[in-house]
């Protein structure tokens, strides 16, 4: 069989059973064109799909990936649990241990608890802020990405304190109304939304940097930065902040971007996914402890799931904490600032419009040529010539995200054979791109 053929044949048969043959739609390849490769198996920073082809995998699920696929300890982990069983239905050790590695990283999180995906963490979180305030309208800001809540679902409003329309068919007008959205970084937006309709509003929610329209840094003002200028306004109009930290979550810092905000100010609640499940399915939300407290069965706010604090996801999570340490992290900076060196030589010696953006360990790639700080700047890029780099790279074995609107991730795996082994697809990637 030819390269793309098991790969074609996996998808025609998914298209037929499987809405556009994906369980999530990025997968796709709609923005990209062309036919995603099945994946059959996966090592450190290795793709094989089912065709055997091998690709250097700059995905890495998305995030939970950061100590590289089948990582021996987090699988040992796995299989020991497994074999203790798949799910209680109970308490167990595991979510405890969990919990107490969060909270002795992140110092806002007094109290946490364990959900399946960062869409859930994110749905609960505004569900304690609403009945914390007694208020219903969330504020959320355009690009950011908060998993596929209906409430946070939204998309750019045009101006201050327009109501969104819904960002998806299926959501309610009357839950749509119920959010505001807001250019990312405009406080007198912010501001004057407060001053007119505070008291409203019961929550703020933001990611802690924003990565879901490619990596934009929180923008500091005279000292100040968002998050914490975010905070103070929430506070002042008696609403809450959510910081988002599902994607940056230990992996922008070893505490996520809140350890890179400054101190002395703290988001109410936060959330987290991806790294603290290690690859299994894991979110979490977490925060102040008289606000955690308003959760049943103690308190008014439903909230609950079977698999909830898996043993099996718990196990893997421990064991990806535990490969966290300050070693795991100067390995990451330094793949993460390697690797956008590479691709900043490369496409500057093509000639192709560029700028990168990090926050933390974490980065991506516009291609245009002027900083982006709101999702309009995001969306202004030539994502034609991200086609072709992707495609072009994609030929030579390397596996970008396929969009121009999503962080790259590398793991502790991506050591420096791996970067080299970008680095010799990159020029021609990037000639492909300024065609
Ligand atoms: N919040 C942020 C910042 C995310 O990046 C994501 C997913 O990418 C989510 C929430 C939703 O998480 P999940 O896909 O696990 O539902």
């Amino acid at each position: 069989m030819t390269t793309a053929s098991l790969s074609q044949e996996l998808f025609d048969r998914a298209c037929r059973v499987i809405p556009s043959g994906v369980n999530s739609p990025v997968r796709a390849f709609g923005s990209v064109g062309g036919t995603p490769p099945f994946i059959a198996s996966a090592s450190g920073a290795l793709l094989t799909d089912a065709d055997g082809r091998e690709y250097v995998d700059l995905v890495g699920s998305w995030g939970p990936m950061i100590l590289g696929h089948a990582n021996p300890q987090v699988v040992a982990a796995v299989q020991e649990a497994a074999t203790r069983g798949l799910s209680f239905g109970a308490p167990q050790a595991g979510e405890v241990g969990i919990a107490e590695e969060v909270a002795r990283r992140i110092g806002p999180v007094e109290q946490l608890r364990l959900v399946n995906s960062g869409t859930e963490a994110t749905m609960s979180a505004l569900r304690v802020a609403r009945a914390a305030t007694g208020r219903d309208v969330v504020v959320k800001f355009a690009g950011c990405y908060h998993g596929h809540v209906d409430a946070l679902l939204a998309e750019a409003g045009s101006g201050v304190a327009t109501f969104a329309m819904p960002g998806s068919a299926g959501v309610t007008a009357a839950t749509a109304r119920d959010t505001v959205v807001l250019p990312y970084g405009d406080r007198e937006a912010l501001t004057a939304l407060l001053a007119e309709r505070g008291g409203e509003i019961a929550a703020i929610i933001t990611e802690a940097a924003p990565a879901n329209m490619g990596v934009v840094p929180p923008p500091v003002v005279e000292g100040v930065g968002f998050n914490r200028f975010l905070a103070e306004s929430a506070h002042a109009a008696g609403a809450l902040l959510i910081s988002d930290e599902v994607l940056t979550g230990f992996r922008a810092s070893e505490e996520g971007h809140y350890g890179i905000d400054g101190k002395g100010w703290a988001p109410d609640l936060m959330t987290f996914g991806k790294v603290i499940g290690g690859g299994l399915p894991v979110g979490a939300f977490g925060g102040r402890a008289d606000l955690m407290g308003l959760l049943a069965p103690a308190g008014p706010v439903y909230q609950a799931g079977t698999l909830s604090g898996n043993p099996l996801a718990t196990a893997a999570g421990l064991a990806t904490f535990a490969g966290l340490d300050d070693a795991a992290y100067a390995q990451l900076t330094s793949a993460s600032t390697a690797l956008q060196q590479l691709v900043a030589d490369a496409l500057t010696t093509a000639g192709v419009p560029h700028v990168i953006q990090r926050a933390g360990t974490l980065f991506s790639v516009f291609f245009r040529e002027d900083e982006v700080r709101t999702y309009a700047d995001a969306k202004a890029q030539d994502t034609d010539a991200f086609r072709r780099f992707f495609h072009a790279l994609l030929e030579d074995g390397i596996y970008l995200p396929p969009s121009a609107f999503e962080a790259w991730f590398v793991s502790t795996a991506h050591t420096p054979e791996v970067i080299d082994r970008i680095a010799e697809a990159l020029p021609a990637a990037a000639r492909a791109a300024a065609a």
